[in-house]
């Protein structure tokens, strides 16, 4: 069952942006945000973040090097979770970037990413699916 991972800063988001990328040391995810940041994050909103990460089973200590370095590692349900995060930044992001969005022509509902492209009368028009096209197009013909 997924269990909802709160995204309340960048720090927090920043930190699943570079787990997704593999296992890393827990220092280097501070060294990295660091780096993104300018300014050396503060260990208070890390660690506890980690922890819950794997309070949660998103994320695992794969090993313990030298001098107690953890390295962390996503689980299967991590990198799931972690997807789902990525995906819904990713199509607020397209949604901002793009400063417009297709609105299915039939039930109304946005459509940020896929859908169903059709020309109608010489008109391209925008579905959420084709479930959409098709009974907008059987009401459409009705109605001619
Ligand atoms: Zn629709």
């Amino acid at each position: 069952m997924y269990k909802e991972i709160e995204i309340k800063s960048i720090t927090k988001l920043q930190i699943i942006l570079l787990l997704s990328l593999g296992p890393t040391h827990g220092y280097k995810l501070i060294k990295e945000i660091e780096r993104i940041q300018g300014r050396k994050p503060s260990q208070a909103h890390i660690y506890p973040f980690i922890e819950d990460l794997i309070n949660k089973g998103y994320l695992r200590i794969k090993e313990r090097g030298s001098r107690n370095q953890k390295v962390y590692e996503l689980t299967e349900e991590g990198k799931e979770a972690v997807n789902l995060i990525l995906s819904r930044f990713r199509n607020i992001l397209e949604y901002v970037l793009n400063n417009k969005v297709n609105s299915c022509i039939n039930c109304g509902c946005k459509i940020y990413e896929g859908g169903y492209r059709a020309e109608i009368n010489g008109k391209e028009m925008f579905f959420c699916c084709e479930h959409c096209y098709n009974s907008f197009r059987v009401s459409h013909l009705k109605e001619r």
